[in-house]
């Protein structure tokens, strides 16, 4: 019954998928709807697993570890399928050279990246479960594989391939002065194929590197192109007490384990997924809060630097060759466009 049900998501996603393909809507809201899918698809696994869980179905850990790689599968599956549908529509609208290949490759590591942190939630619980039982040897399989995993996340691979080509030497330097105002070191500028695929994007990344792609840098001028780095150069030194909150978070989430361990036996089967919803949903939540402000305190930064039209011309361009419409938020952590030029301004004045 719990395989079946699980099974039976899919023709469901698909569906789904199939309609939002056809449905002819502008990209920018194809790719939104896609992403709702995707969180639905993810949404409705995950609750058939607790609701296995809370009914004593599926207790043995392997088989839990069994279904949170069969559910990844699936998702992988059905958004490999939709996304083989939305290839040719992408390819319509924004004209770009690549392959199926790239393009699946791509948008498969942004479904991996939805996914990743549900199965370090997935793979601590059951992890949990069997430290709790006295099971040490698959509890600490499980745990280190949770780490593993979390670590992975936090260093954040690159999100594309790496070009040969350098940064030009003068950029580096000025991305350099601006990390020592800011107290990080940058160590390296790269550039990433964003060619293929119509990508214009920047990205701070883990050891003092920033990513920015060919795309972006052949679109820009100097000047915007330096405000762009102000703004990652920023990120860059927020990373440290970015790191410094999940260390937190993570050490109160281990004394309320600690104290439910305690309680462990007087407290029903699904108190366990109160607490791990609990402390998801809090943990979550102050992340993306830290992350919004670190975005405004990143514009700020690149606005203190530059002003404020370089910065406002290159997010423009940005939006534009994403197809973006300045009204709707492209994601969690930024704000809509209209809303970010608002803010900008604001930061000029003061
Ligand atoms: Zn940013």
């Amino acid at each position: 019954m719990f395989w079946l049900s699980f099974l039976l998501t899919s023709p469901v996603v698909l569906v789904l998928g199939w309609w939002c393909v056809r449905a002819d809507a502008p990209l920018g809201r194809l790719l939104r709807r896609l992403k709702r899918l995707l969180w639905l698809s993810i949404a409705s696994k995950a609750g058939i697993g607790v609701a296995a869980y809370t009914m004593g179905k599926v207790v043995p850990s392997l088989l839990g570890a069994t279904a949170l790689i069969a559910g990844a599968a699936l998702v992988f599956g059905e958004f490999r399928v939709i996304f083989g549908w939305a290839y040719p529509v992408e390819k319509a609208q924004r004209s770009f050279p690549a392959s199926r290949g790239d393009y699946l490759r791509m948008r498969l590591r942004l479904v991996w990246e939805s996914l990743a942190p549900f199965w370090v939630v997935g793979l601590g619980a059951l992890a949990f479960g069997d430290l709790q039982r006295g099971a040490y040897h698959t509890g600490g399989l499980l745990a280190t594989g949770a780490i593993a995993l979390g670590v992975g996340l936090i260093r954040r691979p690159l999100p594309l391939p790496v070009r040969s080509v350098p940064v030009e030497a003068h950029l580096l330097a000025e991305a350099q002065r601006m990390g020592r105002e800011l107290g990080v070191t940058v160590r390296e500028i790269l550039v990433l194929d964003g060619t293929r695929l119509r990508t214009a994007n920047a990205f701070a990344l883990s050891g003092g590197r920033i990513a920015i792609t060919d795309y972006l840098l052949a679109s820009l001028t100097e000047l915007e192109t330096l405000a762009v780095l102000a703004h990652e150069v920023a990120h860059l030194a927020q990373r440290r007490r970015l790191i410094g909150v999940w260390a937190r978070l993570l050490s109160v989430g281990l004394g309320t384990a600690i104290v439910y361990a305690l309680l462990w036996e007087r407290l029903p089967l699904w108190g366990v997924l109160v607490w791990v919803s609990a402390l998801a949903a809090g943990m979550t939540q102050t992340i993306l809060r830290h992350r919004q402000r670190h975005e405004h305190e990143a514009d700020a930064f690149a606005v203190s630097q530059f002003g404020v039209e370089p910065l406002e011309s290159a997010l423009r361009k940005i939006a534009t060759i994403h197809q973006r419409s300045p009204h709707t938020q492209s994601s969690a952590v930024h704000p809509a466009l209209a809303t970010r030029l608002q803010r900008l301004r604001h930061h000029a004045r003061n």
